[in-house]
């Protein structure tokens, strides 16, 4: 098994050179083996190393560290989950919706002490987080947004309208925006670089160009890689977009496609002229969301708009002409003043996707493999605090965070092709009219 080959995101393509642990080779034992060297991977061997110092924890990694999502993403370490407030209301109710939020508020904080206490190296910043309204309809979803979550008693969501957030960020398409205070923004390259040394600190073994071929259940489990074997009393999956490639997981989640731009540096006129003093982190008020930032170097990156779907969960779709275009234009929509500015880099990448729009984690076989899966593209913070859960369950604590909203619920399989793309495009196309009807001020 051999992962595609994609195109460099910009944290990846910038990061310097970057030399990767030797693959597993030989026959090895140990008490946990955890399959995935991304956020959830490298953080779930930090913390239960810290917690258990004495058990002997590997990170068996298909590429280098960083190579899925973790390396590709757009930098947001934020509270959003799933398809954001109104939908998950919608979908799950009120109770399941409070109780999603304080954890994702929980993820963010979480995360943000990681780097903090551990003084990890990844231009974190904390600028806050705004998401935008573009028309009527949208200004009247978010505000809806803000006075659900303040009637369950959140605080620090609130409306900002049109002027004062012209003032922040100089688009002529803003009408309003939810303002967010906890917002952390990363360097995601070097996040997920900086928590392989964390987890090699702790005494963690990690392997790259490791892939794990094959899971045999026999005394624990008996992982086969290219050139070893690893005998584990546990294991833990923490794949995320690639879990269909595991028998135990291959019903549970599917990957849809995320694409991404970055700008060259913007000149200081060109900074001046879209304002954003603050460098907010900005998603709009669409179900298929752009995200948006600045980086240090001043450069605008993009990602989101069109999603892409595959048959039968194909990976060889981390590259997309038309999506590109699309925030190619969709840049100079939003920011007329930077239209023809050069775009440098063109990445995508997959999410991973729940029948019921939410991350799930939990036991499998038992309580002898775990699981964290379903980001929904919203899984920066949320992985540093399934990390914990993970590490809960693998101990067999019974705390706080073992009974989690997103822990052990039944969530109902996807069926197999050609159900499987049919379901997943009629929920695009559904997700598209309903965008497509607030920008033709339908909605
Ligand atoms: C383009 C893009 C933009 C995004 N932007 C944001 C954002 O701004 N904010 C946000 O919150 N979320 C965002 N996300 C989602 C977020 O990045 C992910 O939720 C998060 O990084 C998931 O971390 P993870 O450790 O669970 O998975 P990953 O980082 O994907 O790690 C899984 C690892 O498993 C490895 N693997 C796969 N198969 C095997 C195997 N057989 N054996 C061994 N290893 C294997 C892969 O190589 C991979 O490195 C984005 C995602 C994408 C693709």
């Amino acid at each position: 098994m051999r992962l595609p080959e994609s195109p460099l995101s910009l944290w990846l393509a910038t990061y310097g050179p970057y030399v990767p642990e030797p693959a597993l080779r030989g026959d090895h034992h140990v008490d946990v083996a955890i399959i995935g060297g991304g956020f959830a991977g490298l953080m779930t061997a930090y913390e239960l190393k810290s917690a258990e110092p004495a058990l002997r924890v590997a990170v068996l990694e298909a590429r280098e560290v960083g190579y899925g999502a973790s390396g590709r993403n757009g930098s947001f370490g934020m509270t959003v989950v799933g398809l954001g407030f109104g939908a998950m209301a919608m979908l799950r109710g009120r109770h399941f919706l409070r109780d999603a939020h304080a954890y994702m508020e929980r993820a963010v904080d979480a995360m943000g002490e990681v780097i903090a206490r551990e003084k990890l190296d990844c231009d974190c910043i904390r600028p806050g987080f705004l998401r935008t309204a573009t028309t009527e309809g949208y200004v009247r979803r978010l505000q809806h947004d803000v006075a659900l979550m303040q009637s369950l008693g959140f605080h620090g969501i609130d409306w900002i309208d049109g002027e004062a957030l012209r003032k922040r960020v100089d688009s002529p398409r803003y009408l309003g925006a939810i303002w967010e205070p906890r917002l952390l923004l990363v360097n995601p390259a070097k996040l997920v670089r900086e928590e392989k040394r964390l987890a090699q600190r702790v005494g963690a073994a990690v392997y790259e160009d490791t892939p794990v071929l094959e899971i045999e259940e026999a005394n624990g489990f008996r992982l086969r890689t290219p050139e070893g074997t690893v005998q584990a009393d546990k294991i833990a999956f923490t794949v995320n977009a690639y879990s269909h490639l595991f028998p135990l997981l291959h019903r549970k989640q599917i990957n849809a496609f995320t694409y991404m731009i970055a700008t060259e540096p913007l000149s200081e006129e060109e900074l001046a002229s879209i304002g954003w003093q603050g460098r907010e982190g900005i998603e709009d008020a669409r179900n298929l969301i752009h995200y948006y930032r600045i980086t240090p170097d001043n450069r605008l990156v993009m990602g989101g708009g069109p999603v892409g779907l595959r048959w039968a969960n194909d990976l060889d779709a981390d590259r997309n002409e038309a999506a590109w275009r699309h925030l190619e234009q969709h840049v100079s929509f939003l920011f007329p003043q930077l239209r023809g500015i050069r775009v440098t880099h063109r990445w995508g990448g997959p999410i991973s996707v729940t029948t019921n729009l939410t991350p799930a984690l939990g036991y499998l076989r038992g309580k002898r493999a775990v699981y964290s899966l379903g980001c929904i593209g919203h899984g920066v913070s949320a992985s540093h605090l399934n990390a914990q859960v993970l590490r809960d369950l693998l101990l067999e604590r019974r705390t706080e965070l073992a009974e989690a909203p997103f822990v052990n619920r039944r969530v109902i399989p996807w069926p197999p092709e050609p159900l499987r793309t049919t379901l997943a495009l009629t929920i695009r196309s559904a997700l598209e009219l309903q965008d497509w009807m607030y920008e033709r001020k339908l909605g």
